[in-house]
């Protein structure tokens, strides 16, 4: 497989899982009827392939890490902030949905102009920073340095909590892996942190119980360590991409997250060619993205080229 269609997979299905499960954020489990497929609606009202504020803040650090050549913090946040208060990047044209945790950072960091505004409180845990992480490794593939410090501080910008750290670690370790082309059954099989886990919820991930959860037992995945677990478990009982993607969503809970979350590494390891074509053609903004996911790649050249 190309690392073009790997950088594009993992960009559409988070688009993708995004959309998806946007019909069914909030819903508790098995009280809806299940969804294969984009069909708008749901608590935001959205059109068939319109998505929210995953994909939204992804493209808002992906423009910033392609315009910046690399992490600059504040024009990261200040194109969060832009989101949040003009619906920059937002495919409806304004910010309809905002998690607590983000609207917090941002409001601190509108009134301070100092980027590092996530809080550190274990209480606020939520997935903010996770559900927008892959540009960030797409970035950094072949340097890993800059892959570790570039994950944690794009997810500290708004979320600094020990498990919100965790969480990101973990899963830019897997999603570089699945980058460089190992397959998502190994390092769903062997999922490692870089250095040693801030808090003790990443381990229930790292040891893989989720393998042996059944849907039921599976949480809402508001909180960071649920959200991750519960990508990770329908990435391992997906057959392709879009029975992944569909496992995801159909959880309920925080559905669009979820799914975004999943689709990122689904998306890495299937490649794009695996999204069925009538999700593409309704995706908001496919060109956009598609554009994107190559710009990313091409930056990721340029800092390997400058890093020699
Ligand atoms: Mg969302
Ligand atoms: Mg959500």
């Amino acid at each position: 497989m190309t690392d073009s269609s790997r950088y594009s997979g993992a960009l559409l299905g988070l688009a993708c899982g995004d959309a998806l499960g946007a019909a069914l954020e909030f819903e508790g489990r098995d009280t809806f009827e299940p969804v294969s497929g984009f069909t708008g609606g749901g608590v935001w009202q959205l059109q068939p392939g319109e998505w929210t504020d995953d994909t939204s803040l992804a493209l808002c650090l992906a423009t910033s890490l392609v315009e910046k050549q690399g992490f600059c913090a504040h024009d990261q946040m200040q194109r969060y902030w832009r989101w949040y208060s003009e619906g920059y990047l937002s495919c409806t044209g304004n910010c309809f949905d905002i998690g607590n945790t983000t609207r917090r950072a941002l409001s601190r960091f509108n009134l301070s102009q100092d980027p590092w505004m996530g809080d550190a409180s274990p209480a606020l845990s939520g997935n903010g920073a996770l559900m927008r992480l892959v540009p960030v490794v797409m970035a950094t593939r072949n340097d890993i340095q800059s892959l570790w410090r570039w994950t944690i501080d794009s997810t500290r910008t708004t979320h600094a909590s020990p498990d919100c750290i965790d969480a990101s670690l973990v899963f830019a370790s897997l999603l570089h892996r699945v980058l460089q082309g190992e397959s998502l059954r190994s390092v769903l099989q062997s999922p490692a942190h870089p250095g040693i886990p801030h808090g003790q919820s990443i381990q229930r991930i790292l040891n893989g119980e989720y393998h042996f959860l059944h849907r039921s037992e599976l949480g809402k995945g508001f909180y960071v360590i649920e959200a991750l677990e519960n990508a990770l478990w329908a990435c391992w009982h997906g057959d392709d991409l879009e029975s992944t993607l569909l496992l995801a969503a159909n959880l309920g809970g925080d559905a669009d997250t979820i799914a975004a979350i999943a689709g990122q590494l689904a998306g890495a390891a299937y490649g794009v060619e695996a999204l069925p074509d009538q999700w593409l053609e309704q995706l908001a903004w496919y060109q956009e993205l598609m554009q994107m996911a190559d710009q990313l790649l091409q930056l990721n050249l340029s800092l390997t080229a400058s890093a020699r």
